[in-house]
């Protein structure tokens, strides 16, 4: 983890790394929520793996104080899709799949056993509402990649994808892409084209706990790939 974002007072996401510029709901919560003085360090990024450091100003003029560093992507892409759980579940799943570093999140189109059911109108709405929760937790996690929201996706259309399951086989650095059930789990025929099936334990998780399992997983995989 790089110090200079882990320590800094806040970490914003901007469009143009070159010539950051905070938006009305940014420039809100870092001055009347965080109260950032001008006194105290910033990053920004591009959510494209660019930032740097920053002050802000009192009026929400924003200043670079560093050179633009550049975070190499990830050596693979990790996804985890999953069913549309009750509640605000779904906005919980997103908030800690993008803490955990989740690079793809996918919210499938209805499965034969959902419960949760997102209708067209309702689905854009709340896929926007997903997407402006993973970029406040990239925020909160310093990330400087964010996450790409996918919107109801059919789990065929998705390529090399293992279900979870607890039949399954352990899981190892291959399992790139996972998918969920929901909470009455998937029925046979929903999984008998997928690359595989992979366990993530030998109890019954509920189905946001499976996510999270398989997004600690996957990504302990990715990170020792980097070490000797
Ligand atoms: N009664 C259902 C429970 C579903 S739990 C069933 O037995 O399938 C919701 C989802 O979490 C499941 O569809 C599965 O994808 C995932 N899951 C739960 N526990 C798991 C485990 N130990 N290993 C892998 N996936 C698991």
């Amino acid at each position: 983890m790089i110090s200079e974002l882990r320590d800094s007072t806040a970490h914003v996401f901007v469009d143009a790394i070159d010539t950051p510029a905070l938006d009305e709901i940014d420039a809100h919560h870092l001055l009347r929520v965080l109260r950032v003085k001008p006194s105290d360090a910033v990053t920004v990024s591009d959510g494209r793996g660019k930032w740097c450091s920053c002050v802000v100003s009192a009026d929400a003029g924003i200043e670079a104080t560093s050179e633009v560093f550049t975070t190499a992507a990830p050596n693979w892409r990790l996804t985890v899709a999953f069913s549309p759980v009750k509640g605000e579940r779904a906005e919980w799943t997103v908030q800690k799949l993008t803490e955990i570093g989740i690079d793809e999140i996918i919210v499938l189109a209805p499965t034969i056993r959902s419960v949760v059911r997102w209708d067209d109108g309702r689905s854009n709405k709340n896929i926007q509402r997903l997407r402006r929760v993973a970029r406040e937790a990239a925020m909160q996690s310093r990330r400087t990649w964010l996450p790409v929201v996918h919107g109801a996706t059919e789990m065929s259309t998705i390529a090399n994808l293992f279900i979870a399951d607890p039949t399954g086989d352990c899981l190892d650095a291959s399992h790139r892409v996972i998918a969920v059930g929901p909470e009455g789990g998937f029925a046979p025929q929903e999984t008998q084209n997928c690359a595989g099936l992979v366990s993530l334990g030998d109890t019954v998780l509920r189905a946001e706990t499976a996510a999270i399992s398989a997004a600690v997983l996957m990504s302990d995989y990715r990170r020792k790939q980097g070490q000797p």
